[in-house]
């Protein structure tokens, strides 16, 4: 589903963020992608929504060439959903509005129908009585479920999560990582950068360890765990 193949990214001239880095996500697999700040992870899984350009190799998602300048940005990253650390939720709408602007906007969907996808991913999510709020209305937990419903709203073949839980409180980590467990279960392709290694143990199917811009690591999670 992502093939992420060689792939050299530079900030400006002077600093080499990625290097030669290379690997895969398969259809339903969660790959979950860990190192140190600063190493290099949020700007892999940008490079694969197009969020940030990259100099070398390529990135195909769904077979589609990502760096290929006739690709159409606006329906890629819309059938790649991303979650960011900061929910960055539209403040001046309603859950429901922020749930169906896009439906309406990029996939032209018929206001009623966006209505109906987002009422029931909030129900999925837990957040159906939430749906007139604003989101400063709402805990940053209850934000970051919206967040990812809104993504799920687009119908998309995979979806990107960028530290989703490390902007949180612990008590708000827990119901967050549930949502994701669930996509996971679900069969969800998903590529998860997160410290959390309890969410890694329990649904990923490989762990990617990175290092100053190198793919250093990229194991079956048994074999970076142990095994049981
Ligand atoms: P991680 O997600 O592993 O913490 P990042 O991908 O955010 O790492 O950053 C990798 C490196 O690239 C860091 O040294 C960071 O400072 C640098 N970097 C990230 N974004 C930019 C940018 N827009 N301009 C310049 N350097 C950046
Ligand atoms: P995240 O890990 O969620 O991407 P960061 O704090 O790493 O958040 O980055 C926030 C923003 O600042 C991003 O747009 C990133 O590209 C930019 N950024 C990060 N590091 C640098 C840097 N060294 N120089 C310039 N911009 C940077």
């Amino acid at each position: 589903m992502i093939e992420i193949s060689h792939v050299d990214k530079w900030y400006g001239t002077a600093f080499q963020a990625l290097k030669d880095c290379t690997t895969s996500v398969a259809k339903g697999e969660v790959v979950v992608v860990c190192g140190p700040s600063g190493s290099g992870k949020s700007t892999l899984i940008k490079c694969v929504n197009a969020l940030e350009p990259f100099q070398g190799g390529k990135i195909t998602v769904d077979g589609i060439s990502v760096g290929d300048p006739k690709t159409d940005l606006p329906k890629l990253r819309a059938r790649v959903g991303m979650v960011f650390q900061h929910f960055e939720l539209f403040p001046h709408l309603r859950i429901i509005d922020n749930l169906c602007l896009a439906q309406e906007k990029v996939l032209g969907r018929p206001h009623a129908e966006a209505v109906a996808k987002a009422s029931k991913l909030l129900d999925r999510v837990g957040l159906k009585i939430q749906a007139q709020k604003y989101p400063a209305e709402l805990s940053g937990g209850q934000q970051q479920r919206v967040a990812i419903a809104r993504a799920l709203a687009m119908d998309p073949i995979a979806m990107l999560f960028d530290e989703p839980t490390s902007a949180l409180d612990p008590e708000m980590i827990s119901e967050v990582l549930d949502v994701m467990v669930d996509l996971a279960r679900d069969g969800m392709t998903m590529m998860v950068v997160t410290h959390e290694m309890g969410f890694a143990r329990k649904v990923a199917n490989r762990v990617i360890f990175m290092d100053q811009g190198e793919i250093v690591e990229d194991a079956l999670k048994d074999d970076f765990f142990g095994k049981p």
